[in-house]
């Protein structure tokens, strides 16, 4: 069997597998081909890959001649029609917006795992790219607000008087928001947060952040664990609910996804209005529409002093690590 990794487009700095994964594939006898290039963003050379026993070829023979193509974003219409048919091909499909790329791969006749849709079970847990990737995004846009923010995480006492930490608003509390409650504890800051999963707050307790409540009436959870979506009725008292604390807070980082739906809209034009100057919002559910009024994909926004920050890809952040726990799932 040969499996083909090719490179991924230019703005993605993460490769989908590193030289130690490529040696497990060859140890069984899976002939493994990379694109030249795959791993230059992390800095792995293709000799490094060849050492582990893949072999170095252009995007046209690996996807002319692979049973098996793994990438990390969606496909080309170009990569579609290059598959082998009867081939598989595996990645983040995006599928309930991407309908034409699934009927299209159909169509080639070839058979397409997406990676969203491993199911969150115990037994699929080392498959899981959704969550591997949720939790170094969590890290990474802690990071990021906190190389924006103009203020200190930590409380300092200093013989010029005592700094006081910064206030984290957590709002959405997956995967994401449980890393990035963690990494703001870690740092220091003092951390509230909010989901409308009333089982998390066990969770937010036990990493030593304050569960915000907000009665928004009922609320509900699919089988696999995925919020649903609430009415507007709803989302309205969630935003009165939250307005006091997020004018509070120095840091807001939003996450709240629903399930194969867009991203709810939660902070408002108003909302952000009343924060402090200076303050930071990374809108992690940016590339699913935001849940942020104002942010854009990709952009750092600046609006009345709060910078808004909709970094798409916050794993490329870590890239290496990313890579290393993509090729697991994988
Ligand atoms: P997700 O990315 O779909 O959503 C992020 C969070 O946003 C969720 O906690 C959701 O409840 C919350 N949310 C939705 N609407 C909101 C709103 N209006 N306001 C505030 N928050 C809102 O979630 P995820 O990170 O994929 O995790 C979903 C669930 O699956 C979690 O319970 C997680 O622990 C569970 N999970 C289980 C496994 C497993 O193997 N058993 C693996 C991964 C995740």
């Amino acid at each position: 069997m040969q499996i083909f990794f090719p490179k991924e487009e230019d703005h993605e700095i993460r490769a989908t597998i590193l030289p130690e994964v490529a040696k497990k594939f060859t140890d069984l006898g899976i002939e493994v081909l990379i694109e030249s290039g795959l791993g230059e963003k992390v800095f792995v050379s293709d000799e490094k890959y060849v050492d582990a026993g893949a072999t170095v070829c252009d995007k046209k023979e690996g996807f002319a001649s692979a049973d098996v193509v793994c990438k990390i974003n969606k496909p080309s219409h170009n990569e579609i029609q290059s598959l082998k048919k009867n081939s598989i091909y595996i990645s983040f499909l995006d599928p309930f917006n991407e309908r034409k790329i699934v009927s299209d791969l159909a169509e080639a006749n070839v058979s397409s795992i997406s990676m969203e849709l491993v199911p969150r079970i115990t037994r699929a847990q080392k498959m899981d790219a959704l969550s591997s990737q949720a939790n170094l995004a969590g890290y990474a846009a802690v990071i990021e607000a906190s190389r924006t923010l103009s203020k200190s995480f930590p409380m300092m006492m200093t013989a010029a008087g005592t700094i006081s930490p910064a206030r984290v608003f957590v709002v959405g509390v997956g995967v994401a928001g449980l890393q990035a409650i963690a990494t703001a504890k870690r740092l220091g800051a003092r951390v509230e947060a909010f989901d409308t999963r009333p089982a998390v707050e066990e969770q937010v307790k036990s990493l030593g952040g304050k569960f915000v409540k907000i009665d928004i009436g009922d609320t509900e959870e699919t089988d696999q664990g995925y919020a649903k979506e609430l009415t507007p009725e709803q989302i309205k008292m969630q935003q009165d609910g939250m307005k006091k604390i997020c004018s509070q807070s120095d840091v807001i980082i939003t996450t709240a996804q629903v399930f194969g739906r867009q991203a709810p809209r939660i902070i408002t034009k108003d909302m952000v209005e009343a924060m402090q100057p200076g303050s930071v919002i990374v809108d992690m559910a940016v590339f699913t529409g935001g849940n942020v009024e104002g942010s854009k994909n990709d952009e750092y926004v600046f609006y009345n002093g709060v910078t808004i920050i909709g970094m798409s890809n916050l794993p490329g952040e870590v890239a290496r690590d990313a890579s290393q726990a993509l090729i697991y799932s994988i």
